[in-house]
């Protein structure tokens, strides 16, 4: 708004800090431009702010740099701190105060703008497709994408192999690059099995991670052993979650937020069993954004499904979308396991839109995708679909797209026989 220069002889400086400023300019015999000019003049500081103006209303977060042509200098923005170089990405009103001393004296400086998004901010989510891969019953690997005035932020679930027999363990890394990712702020691994995990190296070791959060699960395969050791040596935090706790994506405002759910304390053991218990275990993650709510269920099975039906039943009901647990298998769906009776974690969660990674060979099994085709809604499978986008806005509209075969339904695996 105004830059001026406090003088020694300003009656208006009472502050100590500035004193001692003017103190040493009558010292040092100088003076502001117009004081006295008895001595060689020194002028007060001259402090130079770009990336932003006064008066300034912007729609974009802004990048303030602040210089001063001699001495020290202090910044506040709205009271707080502020050093040159920060950005400012939520808005709001402020006001930026530069206060800067030398020899020569004071000079502040303020700047007043205000930062107001116009566009609309969208979560998006892409269940990719990992091809026939004969592991587990195909694999998962989902990103997970805030796109704001504030930039792109992703987290990434699982990160599976694709390709017959596992074949190609890049393939998850190549997509994120692909998508324009160098930057994870969250890898969450659902559970130690390797369908879901054989990807990370790639990942960890190609892009930035910030945080690796997983379930604790102790097992003996160096596979996985080189997984959790990668994400200790890279990111920049590894996390496994002993109670409920939340991420956030996306500008404060209008949030992404990320629930995470650990999973069963009795399945992480170094005695778990392959298999069942160790799908159980998997961690689970309610996603949101304004109306939209997601739950990612990894391969949760039948105590998975009631243990989040019965004890965090408010992020897991009335969803927009269910990530169906295990690739489509009965025990995933039934909340009697294979036997394929009782839908009351289908009927819980109550989704518009069910997501199936699969392979189409051992899975989506056929009672479990009888029974999802049951349910309102749509049902897409990445063996029938290729790979799903799903996008939100925080207003609440949201879409799926499907990268092959839109107008048909999924169909159970080949080999599937129950
Ligand atoms: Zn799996």
């Amino acid at each position: 708004m105004s830059q001026f220069c406090l003088r020694g002889s300003d009656r208006t400086v009472r502050a100590a800090r500035w004193a001692a400023a003017a103190l040493l300019a009558l010292v040092a015999g100088t003076a502001c431009s117009g004081g006295d000019s008895s001595g060689p003049t020194v002028e007060p500081p001259v402090i130079t702010v770009s990336g932003i103006s006064d008066g300034a209303v912007v729609e974009e977060p802004v990048t303030i740099s602040v210089t001063i042509d001699g001495g020290t200098f202090q910044a506040t923005l709205n009271g707080n701190p502020f050093f040159s170089g920060g950005t400012v990405a939520e808005p709001g009103s402020y006001l930026l105060r530069v206060e800067a001393t030398n020899a020569g004296g004071t000079s502040v400086r303020e700047i007043g703008f205000e930062i107001r998004f116009t566009g609309e901010s969208l979560l998006i989510i892409r269940m990719m497709n990992l091809g026939d891969n004969a592991a587990g019953g195909g694999g998962d690997a989902i990103l997970v994408t805030d796109s704001s005035a504030a930039g792109m932020r992703h987290a990434l679930i699982d990160a599976g192999p694709a390709g017959v027999d596992a074949s190609d363990p890049g393939f998850v890394h190549r997509r994120l690059v692909e998508l324009g990712v160098d930057t994870l702020e969250i890898v969450l691994l659902t559970h130690a099995h390797s369908d879901h995990y054989q990807g990370m190296p790639a990942v960890i070791n190609g892009l930035r991670v910030e945080e690796f959060v997983y379930n604790g699960q102790i097992r003996f395969l160096s596979g996985y052993q080189a997984v959790v050791s990668a994400a200790n040596a890279r990111a920049g935090v590894v996390t496994v979650p002993s109670g409920t706790e939340t991420r956030s994506l996306g500008l404060a405002g209008d949030p992404t937020t990320l629930t995470l759910v650990p999973g069963l304390p009795d399945n992480l053991g170094a005695s778990t069993n392959d298999g069942s218990d160790l799908n159980d275990g998997s961690l689970g993650m309610a996603l949101s954004k304004g109306a939209f709510r997601m739950f990612f269920t990894g391969d949760g099975e039948v105590d998975a499904n009631l243990r989040w039906r019965t004890e965090f039943a408010s992020l897991t009901g009335d969803l927009s979308v269910l990530k169906v647990g295990h690739h489509g298998a009965n025990d995933a769906v039934f909340d009697g396991g294979f036997a394929g009776s009782g839908t009351q974690w289908l009927e819980h969660t109550g989704a518009d839109v069910h997501l199936v990674s699969s392979n189409g060979t051992t899975h989506p099994r056929i009672a479990a995708l009888n029974a999802l085709l049951g349910r309102p809604g749509a049902t897409y499978c990445t063996s029938v679909h290729g790979e799903i986008a799903l996008r939100a806005t925080a207003a609440g509209q949201w879409t799926v797209s499907v990268e092959r075969n839109a107008e048909v339904d999924c169909v159970p695996g080949g080999d599937a026989t129950s």
